[in-house]
C-alpha cells in the first residue's frame, strides 16, 4: 500500500507480537507447591510372594509412597474397599483384573511387578489392567523411576481434584442444584441491598430450609438426597419473576430467595406460594417418589432504609430469626417480619 500505512490491526498484532508470550510461571509454581505440600501419595502393597513381600516392603522408602502392605488377595480387596489408595504394587494379576472391574469412579495406578522380566510376564500384568510393569530383578535406578512415574501421577490426580473442588467454590452456580452459589450470594445480595436503599425501594429476603432433610437421607441415602436438592432449586426459581427474584444455595439443604422491588407484603405472599409448590406435589428420590416440606422465614422492606450499618446482615439474621419460628412451630410454614429504618 502507498505510504506504508498500517491499519489499527495491524499496529495491534505488531505490538502483541513485540510482548513477551504471557506466562504459565505462576500456574506451574502454584501446582508445584501444591505437590510439595501434599502428603506422599497412599499406597497398597500387594504381594503373594513373601521373599517379595518383604523385599518390597524395604525397597519403597516413605518418603517414595506411604504404603500399607497386604498379605493376600481378599485382604488386599478389603483394605482398597475401606481406603481408596492411588497407587497399586502387585505381582497379581487376578487382583489387578478385580481392581480395575470395580465400578468405583476413581482407579489406581497399578504398577505390576513381574516375576521374570520377560515380554510374556509383562504383557499378562498389562493386560490385566496394569498401566506399567517391571520385573522384580531391576536395577534400584529403574525401579525408583517407575515408582516415581507413579508416584507422580497421584499427586497430579491429587492436585486436579483439589483445584476441581476449590473451582467448585469459587463458582457462582451451585453445582447441584443449579441456583446461585453461596459466594455469589454473600457478593450480590448485599448489592441488592445498598441498590434498594439508593433508591428507596422495596426488597425482601426468604430463607428457606427443608423439614426434616437428615432423616430423607438416613432412610433413603446421601443419593436420594441429592436427587431432591437437584429439583428442589429450580421448583423454587420457576415460581418467581425472571430476571428479577433469585435463589441461592446457602447451605446444605438452605436456600435464600432474594425478592428486590417486592414489599413485606408481597413477599409474604410469595413464600406462602413457594412452600406450596414445594408440599404440593411429591419429588423424585432415586425410583420412589416422596413428600417434601420445607419452612420460610421472611424479612421483608417496604422502603429499604438508608445509612444502616451492615444492613444486609441484619436483614439475614430477621430472616433466620423468622425461618427459626417456623421450625419451632411445626415445620412446613412461612414466618415473616418486617424491617423499617429509624424513625419509619
Ligand atoms: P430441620 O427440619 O430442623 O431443618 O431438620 P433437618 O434434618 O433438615 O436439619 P439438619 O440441619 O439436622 O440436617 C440437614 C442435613 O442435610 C444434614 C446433612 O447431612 C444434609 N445435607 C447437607 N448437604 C447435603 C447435600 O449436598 N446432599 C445431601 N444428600 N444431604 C445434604
Ligand atoms: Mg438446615
Ligand atoms: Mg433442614
Amino acid at each position: 500500500m502507498a505510504g506504508g500505512h498500517t491499519t489499527v490491526i495491524q499496529r495491534v498484532l505488531e505490538r502483541r507480537g513485540q510482548r513477551p508470550p504471557a506466562s504459565d510461571e505462576g500456574t506451574t509454581a502454584t501446582v508445584a507447591v501444591m505437590v510439595r505440600v501434599l502428603p506422599p501419595p497412599k499406597a497398597l502393597l500387594a504381594f503373594q510372594d513373601v521373599p517379595m513381600r518383604a523385599f518390597m516392603e524395604r525397597r519403597v522408602r516413605p518418603d517414595m509412597l506411604d504404603c500399607e502392605s497386604a498379605a493376600d488377595e481378599a485382604e488386599a480387596l478389603r483394605c482398597f474397599e475401606a481406603e481408596f489408595r492411588p497407587v497399586v504394587l502387585t505381582d497379581n494379576p487376578e487382583l489387578v483384573r478385580k481392581i480395575r472391574a470395580r465400578p468405583a469412579q476413581r482407579a489406581p495406578y497399578i504398577l505390576y511387578v513381574a516375576e521374570l522380566d520377560e515380554s510374556a510376564e509383562r504383557e499378562a500384568g498389562l493386560s490385566a489392567g496394569a498401566d506399567d510393569c517391571v520385573g522384580r530383578r531391576v536395577s534400584d535406578q529403574e525401579f525408583e523411576a517407575r515408582v516415581g512415574a507413579a508416584k507422580r501421577i497421584a499427586e497430579l490426580e491429587a492436585v486436579l481434584r483439589i483445584t476441581l473442588a476449590e473451582n467448585r467454590k469459587l463458582s457462582a452456580t451451585d453445582d447441584l442444584t443449579k441456583v446461585a452459589s453461596r459466594r455469589f450470594f454473600g457478593k450480590h445480595f448485599p448489592r441488592e441491598v445498598e441498590r434498594a436503599a439508593r433508591y428507596g425501594r422495596a426488597l425482601s429476603l426468604a430463607l428457606c430450609d427443608i423439614d426434616n432433610f437428615k432423616k430423607i437421607n438416613d432412610t433413603l441415602g446421601h443419593a436420594a438426597g441429592d436427587d431432591i436438592l437437584r429439583q428442589f432449586g429450580p421448583r423454587l426459581q420457576r415460581q418467581l419473576r425472571k430476571g428479577v427474584d433469585w435463589v441461592a444455595r446457602i447451605g446444605g439443604e438452605e436456600f435464600a430467595i432474594v425478592m428486590p422491588e417486592t414489599d413485606y407484603q408481597s413477599a409474604v405472599g410469595v413464600a406462602r406460594k413457594l412452600r406450596a409448590a414445594v408440599g404440593h406435589a411429591a419429588f423424585r428420590a432415586t425410583s420412589k417418589k416422596l413428600e417434601v416440606t420445607a419452612s420460610f422465614g421472611v424479612c421483608g422492606m417496604d422502603r429499604v432504609p438508608v445509612g444502616e450499618g451492615r444492613l444486609a446482615e441484619r436483614v439475614m439474621k430477621i430472616a433466620d430469626a423468622a425461618l427459626y419460628r417456623s421450625k419451632k412451630d411445626g415445620r412446613n410454614r412461612v414466618t415473616a417480619a418486617i424491617l423499617k429504618g429509624r424513625g419509619g
